[in-house]
């Protein structure tokens, strides 16, 4: 699909009825996960026109409210959507930061490649962020593990019912006030290992970020809930039950004798930007990082050996959670320590000190939005 870059400017539409102050500090005090929006969207529409020529047109950004859509609008039907997840950083001198955001917008393209989707400009993709950042920058909490959560997605709006890519799609950042993402205190989450689904195939959407995935992995997350985890675990049933990620989180293990392992990006794995920051990280601290196949046997043998001493799951929403006990079927493996583990602790702080501001940015990861 060919397509013109459209100018990043977007026009402003105010919000004439924000949530008041009062509502706006209470909903920071305690924002949870996910739950609060700001009173702003941004919004790009794009429409292949008699020519075939595709285009970006009528950037801006809105009050936040309900999309109206045709019910016939191709994303209803068949699920063409793809999705980003970021976070905005208040820094103390009062700046607003995004992390690593050139990834995100390679990321969103390359899952708009797979989804047949167009791609986005990434400097359209960067003045989104910084427009409604800069609309609604009241909302971004600054306690420990907290920012402004920024969810940058696509959608085909096009009416019709037969099997094509749309021809009319529209691109939207909403923005929601985030603190842990499993609630509370940050403490260990158990897991749940599922053998009755895979979120992901040979040749099919894993490595792209959409809806679908999530909406394949839900019945396993039940499964994992009905069984007490928070979270559930999928494998790679074609390959020895390698283990492959999280519903949305990547998963590492730290081992005895320093050793970061990670299952190898195989083409059905999320490449999560905070994985590869933290193997960047680890490898700055002078540990030894593998990306490889690791299995269930070897978690279970290496824990019970006192092998691995840590595992943990890591994404821009869950920034770096430890992981405790695995259940599964037949048994359980235990937690590999109590708590959050020393390496684990250290490389969360460290993370998060870049993204906050207050530890050197080294690699250059931080974008100023604000
Ligand atoms: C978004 C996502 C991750 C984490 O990616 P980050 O870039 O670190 O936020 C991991 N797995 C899946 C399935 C995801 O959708």
């Amino acid at each position: 699909m060919t397509q013109t870059a459209s100018e990043p400017t977007f026009s402003r539409q105010r919000n004439e009825n924000p949530k008041s102050s009062a509502e706006r500090e209470a909903i920071l005090a305690n924002p949870g996960f996910g739950d609060y929006f700001t009173d702003h969207t941004a919004v790009v529409d794009f429409k292949v026109d008699a020519n075939g020529e595709g285009g970006w047109s009528n950037a801006r950004i809105e009050p936040y409210g309900p999309i109206a859509m045709d019910p016939a609008a191709a994303v209803l039907h068949y699920g063409q959507e793809i999705f980003e997840g970021m976070k905005a950083y208040r820094h103390a001198d009062g700046s607003v930061w995004t992390f690593r955001a050139e990834a995100n917008a390679a990321r969103l393209n390359a899952s708009a490649r797979r989804l047949a989707l167009p791609e986005l400009p990434p400097e359209v993709f960067l003045e989104s962020l910084r427009e409604l950042v800069a609309a609604d920058q009241e909302w971004i909490p600054t306690g420990d593990g907290e920012a402004l959560y920024l969810r940058p997605f696509m959608i085909a709006t096009e009416a019709f019912l037969g099997v094509r890519p749309a021809r009319e799609v529209s691109y939207r950042v909403i923005a929601s006030p985030a603190g842990n993402y499993f609630g509370g205190e940050l403490k260990p989450v158990s897991i749940w290992l599922t053998t009755t689904y895979a979120r992901a195939g040979e040749g099919g959407t894993g490595e792209a970020k959409c809806g679908g995935n999530y909406a394949a992995s839900l019945a396993a997350q039940m499964e994992a809930e009905a069984q007490g985890c928070k979270q559930v675990l999928f494998l790679d049933p074609f390959n020895d039950n390698a283990i492959e990620e999280l519903g949305g989180m990547n998963i590492f293990f730290v081992f005895k004798d320093g050793r970061l392992v990670t299952p190898a990006l195989n083409g059905h794995i999320l490449h999560g930007i905070t994985r590869s920051s933290v193997m960047q990280l680890a490898a700055d601290r002078g540990l030894q990082v593998q990306e490889r196949k690791i299995t269930i046997d070897e978690w279970r043998d290496g824990v019970a050996a006192g092998e691995i001493t840590e595992a943990f799951a890591c994404g821009t929403a869950a920034v770096i959670t430890p992981i405790g006990e695995l259940k599964m079927a037949d048994g359980v493996i235990a937690s590999p320590g109590e708590g959050i583990g020393e390496v684990t602790a250290a490389i969360r702080e460290q993370l998060l000190g870049i993204q906050t501001g207050v530890v050197e940015d080294l690699h250059g990861w931080l974008t100023r939005l604000v």
